[in-house]
């Protein structure tokens, strides 16, 4: 371990990265987050209709993705601006998750409704805005299911690992970590994505972390190119933001990729991953049938 980070993180003894306690992986489904695979979450922002999610469902699972994120409870930043389906949404995740077989991943909010997105998650997302809503965290400790904990566009990687602990100490120790950009005096990209993050946490912590580009980068066309920057510096997979129509999007278009543009990052990243030493792949189905081989 690098000398400088020695004492820094240990005291978040239940996520830190111990010799004894190198690697977490967490387990749902068929999936493996932090083993293997590089597990891609994909899908819109904000679940608008059920024609929207089905179509973005199917055309994800079929590039690649194994899990379907969409929020159904939105945190935005203006509050004029749509707010999300609620428990509609929270259905119509259930049904394209019974279609297309995807795991489902989704933002809570609030503790008071940690019970009724547990019903219907397999992943509870905790988003920048709420990283440090410790009401929150704590009662994630016992909603059964994995988190994905995004890092606070202003936190530290302390005050991450931090958070992680308040969950891990409530009950829970399957949680996933989230790079997704800080915000900095740039005013070129949304956020700065903080690459260096990603074998920062892979060295202080034993869980595993992935990469958020599209809201680091607020414009599509850095998504694939960050994408692969995440794989190569050792994430354990993606969350990104795909639509049917990105200029009709009620939220994020602008950082939404169309089908086609995802499902050619999805084929662009496999030689990236395939240069690292332990020759990740997407899904063994997919390299079956393409031959990657
Ligand atoms: C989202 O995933 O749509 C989202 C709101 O992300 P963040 O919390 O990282 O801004
Ligand atoms: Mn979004």
């Amino acid at each position: 371990m690098e000398p400088k980070w020695n004492g820094q993180f240990s005291c978040f003894d239940l996520v830190a990265r111990t010799d004894k306690h190198s690697r977490t992986t967490v387990q749902l489904l068929d999936i493996e987050i932090g083993g293997n695979e590089f597990v891609v979450m994909a899908g819109p922002c904000a679940v608008e209709s059920e024609s929207q999610l089905m179509q973005t469902a199917e055309a994800v699972a079929e590039a690649g993705a194994r899990i379907l994120r969409g929020g159904a409870y939105k945190p935005r930043s203006s509050p004029y601006a749509f707010q999300g389906l609620g428990v509609e949404g929270l259905k119509l995740l259930r049904k394209a998750r019974e279609a297309t077989g995807l795991a489902i991943v989704t933002e809570v909010m609030s503790e008071q409704d940690v019970d009724v997105i547990a019903e219907y998650a397999d992943i509870m997302q905790v988003g920048t805005r709420s990283m440090q809503n410790y009401s929150l965290l704590e009662a994630l400790g016992h909603c059964g299911r994995p988190v994905l904990l995004k890092r606070g566009m202003t936190a530290t990687l302390e005050e991450l690992l931090q958070s992680a602990q308040v969950i891990a100490a409530a009950g829970n120790p399957d949680i996933i970590l989230c790079e997704r950009g800080i915000r900095t005096f740039e005013t070129a990209t949304r956020n700065t994505l903080d690459i260096a993050a990603v074998p920062v946490l892979k060295a202080v912590s034993h869980l595993p972390v992935i990469v958020d580009p599209s809201h680091a980068a607020g414009v599509r066309s850095l998504v694939p190119v960050l994408s692969r920057a995440a794989a190569v510096v050792g994430s354990d997979g993606l969350i990104v933001e795909v639509h049917p129509a990105p200029e009709c999007a009620l939220s994020d278009g602008n950082q939404s990729l169309t089908f086609g543009e995802f499902h050619h990052m999805m084929t662009d990243l496999q030689p990236y991953l395939d240069l690292l030493q332990d020759g990740r792949r997407f899904r063994p189905q997919l390299v079956a049938a393409g031959g990657a081989d």
